[in-house]
C-alpha cells in the first residue's frame, strides 16, 4: 500500500534524524498536540510510545453481544467482518465480567479502564449521590450542556439533567493513558449511538460524540461549539434518508433460522415499529421517527458512517503517535430489549453488524492500514432470552415485579420496626437505599435494618440473595473463588455510591430498573448469560487462535497498555493477556 510505504520511509527517516540529533543537539522539545488540530506539515514528532507497530488502537464494543453469538453465527457471516477477526485474531471464548450489575455504563467503564465498578466508580447506570442528595446518571454533569438546540439525551435513566461529561468516572481510561504517554500527540475519540457508550470510552483526554434525534452531538465538556467537520456530517441529514425506507430483511427470509419466529405475542415494539417484519420507518411524529431509528439497525449505520468520516477527516493513524478510537454500536441492544435476542429482528441485526464491521475494516485498511491497527472487539454485557420464550422451552423463567418487591420490603420493615414511616428511600437496581434520616429519627441501628431488609427481600419469590453494606464492609462474604456472585457483589461495591442492600435475583428471573420494566429482553444480573462476552484482538504480532481459559473485559485495557509499553489505567485490576502481548514486543 502506497501510504504505508511512505510512512515506513518517514519512520526510518525519523529514526535516523532522532539518532543524529541525539548525538549533536539537546533533546527535541515536543510540539503541542491536540486531537482537534489538522496535521500541520510532515510528521516529525519522535515516538514516545515504545511499541512501533501500531498507529491506531480501534476498540469496538457491540452492546449486548453475548459471548456465544459470534461463534454460533460464524457460518452465517460474510467475508471481512466477524470472520476477519475470527480468522486473524486471538479469540477469547470464555470471557466474563466480574462485577454484579451487567449494564451498559459499568460495562463500558470496565472495557476502557480495566477496573471493576469498585475502582472506576460507575456502579450502575444511576445511583444515589449522598452529597448532591439526588439520583445521578452515570454520565450526567449539569456543568456541561449539550451543544445545539432541541436535543434529547439518550439516557436510560430517570435523570432530567441534559449535561454530559465523564466526571463521574474515577479511573483514567486506556485512551487517556495513550494520550499521556504520547505527550499530548495522540488523538482520542469515543463514538456511539448512546451517550454513555461514547462519553465513558472517550475518557478525559478524548472527544465524545453520540446520536440524538438523528444527529451526532457532543457537550461543552469537549468543545465550545460543535466542530465544523461534525456539522458537515450532520448537515448531510443521513438519518432523514430512512424516512421512505422499510426495515426489510437483509437476506432471503428462507435463509433465516428464525424465519417462523416472527410476531410472537410476547415480543415488544416501539410505537410504529410493531412485532412483524418487515417494518416501515415512516411515521407522522418526528420524535418517534428518530427514536424508531435508534431501535433498529439504522442506529449502527449512522454511527458507522460518522466513524468513517471521523477517521478520514481527523486523519487518524497518520502521524508518529498512536491514536485511539472507541466505537460502540447499540443496535443489537435496542433490538434485543424490544424483540428479544432470539428474535428474527435480532438475527437480521446481527448479520447487519457483521456487514458493518466489514465496511469499517475496509475503510480502516484504506486509510490507516489494517497492518498498522490493533483492533479489540468486545461487549458491555450479555443478555437472557425473553422469559416467556424460556418458559416455552420448559425453564422456570419469569420477570419479577420490582414494584411489588419494593412494596413487600417496605411493608415488612414497617411491621418489624413497628413504625408507619417508610424506611426505604429508593430502589435503584441492584440496590435498596434506606432512608438514613428516618432511621436516625427512629434511633434504629443501620446494620440491623440492613439485615432485616435483606431477610425481607429473600422472602420474596425470585430473590436468591440479598446482603447489607455492613456485611460487605466487614468481609463477611466468601472471597475464595473470584467468579462467584459474592465476588461480583464485592467488585460492584463502592462506599460512596452503592446502596445499603444489594439484591440478587434467581437465575433467569429478571429484575431490573423501573424504566426497563415492560421491556421483553433483559440483562443486568450476576449470571453467566449476562456476564459472558466475546473478547478478540487482532494486530501486528497477534496470532490467530482460540483461547478458552477464563479471562474478562477488565483484562483488555491492561493488555493494550502492555502491548504498547505504557502504563495501565489508574484503576485497572485486570492482567495483560499473554496471547496478545508478543514476547518479541520489547
Ligand atoms: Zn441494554
Amino acid at each position: 500500500m502506497y501510504i504505508q510505504n511512505r510512512f515506513r520511509f518517514l519512520i526510518a527517516a525519523a529514526l535516523v534524524s532522532t539518532l543524529v540529533s541525539a548525538l549533536v543537539a539537546p533533546p527535541a522539545v515536543f510540539a503541542e498536540g491536540d486531537g482537534n488540530k489538522k496535521i500541520a506539515g510532515t510528521a516529525k514528532q519522535a515516538r514516545t510510545i515504545p511499541c512501533s507497530k501500531v498507529k491506531l488502537v480501534l476498540q469496538i464494543t457491540i452492546d449486548q453481544l453475548r459471548g456465544d453469538l459470534p461463534l454460533r453465527f460464524r457460518s452465517r457471516f460474510g467475508e471481512g467482518g466477524f470472520r476477519y477477526l475470527l480468522d486473524n485474531g486471538a479469540y477469547f471464548a470464555n470471557a466474563h465480567y466480574k462485577h454484579a450489575d451487567t449494564e451498559t455504563a459499568p460495562g463500558h467503564a470496565t472495557l476502557v479502564t480495566g477496573a471493576t465498578p469498585a475502582q472506576h466508580g460507575i456502579i450502575s447506570s444511576e445511583w444515589w449521590d449522598p452529597e448532591k442528595k439526588k439520583i445521578v446518571y452515570a454520565v450526567e454533569d449539569e456543568n456541561y450542556p449539550l451543544l445545539g438546540e432541541n436535543l434529547e439525551s439518550t439516557a436510560g435513566s430517570s435523570t432530567t439533567i441534559e449535561g454530559r461529561a465523564p466526571t463521574n468516572l474515577q479511573s483514567t481510561t486506556i485512551g487517556d493513558e495513550i494520550f499521556i504517554a504520547s505527550e499530548k500527540q495522540a488523538r482520542v475519540f469515543g463514538v456511539s449511538g448512546k451517550d454513555r457508550g461514547a462519553v465513558l470510552p472517550a475518557g478525559r483526554a478524548g472527544k465524545a460524540f453520540w446520536l440524538s434525534s438523528g444527529k451526532m452531538v457532543t457537550s461543552s465538556y469537549y468543545y465550545k461549539k460543535p466542530p465544523q467537520w461534525v456539522t458537515t456530517w450532520n448537515d448531510r441529514k443521513l438519518a432523514d434518508s430512512y424516512k421512505d425506507k422499510n426495515w426489510e430483511l437483509l437476506n432471503n427470509r428462507e435463509t433465516y433460522w428464525r424465519k417462523d419466529l416472527d410476531k410472537r405475542p410476547y415480543e415488544g415494539g416501539f410505537e410504529h415499529l410493531k412485532k412483524e417484519m418487515p417494518k416501515s420507518f415512516a411515521t407522522e411524529k418526528s420524535k418517534h421517527f428518530y427514536k424508531g431509528l435508534m431501535h433498529s439497525y439504522v442506529n449502527d449505520e449512522l454511527v458507522l458512517d460518522f466513524a468513517k468520516h471521523l477517521i478520514s477527516d481527523r486523519q487518524l493513524g497518520k502521524r508518529e503517535s498512536v491514536d485511539y478510537l472507541s466505537i460502540s454500536f447499540s443496535s443489537i441492544d435496542y433490538v434485543g430489549h424490544t424483540w428479544g435476542i432470539e428474535s428474527l429482528e435480532s438475527e437480521d441485526t446481527l448479520l447487519r453488524v457483521d456487514r458493518n464491521l466489514a465496511d469499517l475494516f475496509k475503510h480502516v485498511d484504506s486509510t490507516v492500514g489494517l497492518e498498522n491497527t490493533m483492533i479489540v472487539l468486545s461487549a458491555d454485557h450479555g443478555v437472557a432470552e425473553i422469559a416467556e420464550y424460556m418458559q416455552g422451552l420448559g425453564f422456570p423463567s419469569k420477570v419479577i415485579d420490582s414494584r411489588a418487591l419494593v412494596k413487600h420490603i417496605r411493608d415488612s420493615l414497617k411491621k418489624r420496626f413497628s413504625t408507619d414511616k417508610d424506611l426505604v428511600a429508593h430502589f435503584l437496581y441492584p440496590y435498596i437505599y434506606l432512608n438514613e434520616a428516618v432511621l436516625s429519627d427512629l434511633k434504629l441501628d443501620m446494620e440491623e435494618v440492613e439485615e432485616e431488609t435483606a431477610k425481607a427481600a429473600m422472602a420474596f419469590p425470585g430473590i436468591t440473595y440479598a446482603v447489607g453494606e455492613a456485611a460487605i464492609k466487614e468481609g463477611e462474604l466468601p472471597t475464595d473463588n473470584a467468579n462467584t456472585i459474592y465476588a461480583r457483589i464485592i467488585n460492584n461495591y463502592h462506599p460512596k455510591r452503592s446502596g445499603h442492600v444489594h439484591l440478587v435475583a434467581d437465575q433467569y428471573k429478571m429484575l431490573v430498573h423501573w424504566e426497563w420494566n415492560g421491556k421483553p429482553g433483559m440483562h443486568g444480573t450476576v449470571w453467566s448469560y449476562d456476564s459472558f462476552v466475546p473478547v478478540v484482538f487482532t494486530g501486528p504480532g497477534i496470532k490467530a487462535r482460540r483461547i478458552v481459559r477464563r479471562v474478562g473485559p477488565h483484562d483488555i485495557a491492561p493488555t493494550i497498555a502492555a502491548y504498547l509499553g505504557i502504563k495501565p489505567p489508574s484503576g485497572a485490576v485486570g492482567d495483560p493477556l499473554v496471547e496478545v502481548v508478543p514476547e518479541t514486543n520489547w
